[in-house]
């Protein structure tokens, strides 16, 4: 019999231990036996268990030894392969496709987590995860909203989300201080990702939002001239945060064709 684990708070464990939330989540994901699917930061197993039973193999990406060494002696590797690490270095695109992926996601790297795996779009079915509440809404946001930001535009430019429902501190152990959410990310269409240059678009939308309340004639000064914007129909006087995704895109092929001249 092991020792309890401690938490370990420098990885975000906050461990699930509500049965019928941890049933909702795996209905949710609804796993068909034999399809690949990966879960970044599978712990004491909470979502694990019912993931291997549906599926019969499942991959995990886990960076405490400690969880490690008792998955091991839990599952032997027909049923659970272990990938020991950092899920922020995987490289996701060597487990296969359609790769499916899930998590209860450590908080303290949610965001540079979302971006690695965004890398990785074009070999996902689907991502479901839980989040906290504060993030989701961001990822979620419509333009105008106060949550509408970088990490909304740089997401719904990849994804198609939604918000499934949410999950209460009580339903951990230890409990978190704030409400957690289940987001499902499904990765747009190659032929729907329409900039030229999506390294571009990223510094554009960082710009737009690095100081929130200038205005696009200040934040864009380095991208955009008076004429440019009246040649994309766009009023300078705008705050980044009315612009759509598509907007966004529109001004980095814009200055795309021009630097390209
Ligand atoms: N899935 C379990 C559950 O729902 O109870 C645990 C979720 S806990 C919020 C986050 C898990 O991610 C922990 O097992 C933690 O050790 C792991 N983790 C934290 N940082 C990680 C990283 N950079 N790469 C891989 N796993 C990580």
């Amino acid at each position: 019999m092991n020792a309890p684990h401690q938490a370990r708070k420098r990885f975000g464990q906050n461990f699930l231990t509500d049965a019928q939330v941890i049933g909702r989540i795996v209905d949710a994901v609804a796993p068909q036996a034999g399809e690949c699917l990966v879960e970044i930061g599978p712990g004491l197993g909470a979502l694990t268990d019912p993931l291997v039973a549906r599926l019969g193999h499942l991959h995990v990406v886990e960076i405490d030894r400690d969880l490690i060494a008792r998955l091991k002696q839990r599952y032997g590797p027909d049923r659970l392969t272990i990938h020991e690490g950092d899920a922020l270095d995987f490289d996701f695109s060597r487990l296969g496709v359609p790769l499916r992926v899930v998590g209860n996601l450590p908080y303290n790297i949610s965001t540079p987590l979302l971006f690695h795996l965004a890398e990785f779009a074009d070999g996902v079915r689907n991502m479901t995860f839980m989040l906290q509440k504060e993030v989701v809404m961001r990822m979620v946001a419509e333009p105008g909203s106060a949550d509408y930001g970088r990490l909304s535009v740089m997401l719904q430019y990849r994804f198609r989300m939604g918000r499934l429902f949410d999950v209460p501190p009580e339903a951990f152990r230890p409990a978190p201080k704030v409400t957690s959410s289940i987001v499902r990310m499904v990765p747009r269409p190659p032929q729907d990702r329409t900039a030229q240059d999506e390294a571009l678009l990223a510094q554009i939308v960082t710009a737009a939002f690095g100081q929130r309340r200038k205005t696009l004639r200040n934040t864009l000064r380095e991208f955009l001239r008076e004429e440019d914007f009246a040649a994309l129909k766009l009023d300078p006087g705008l705050r980044g945060e009315r612009l759509t995704v598509a907007d966004f895109v529109a001004i980095a092929n814009h200055c795309g064709a021009r630097q390209g001249k």
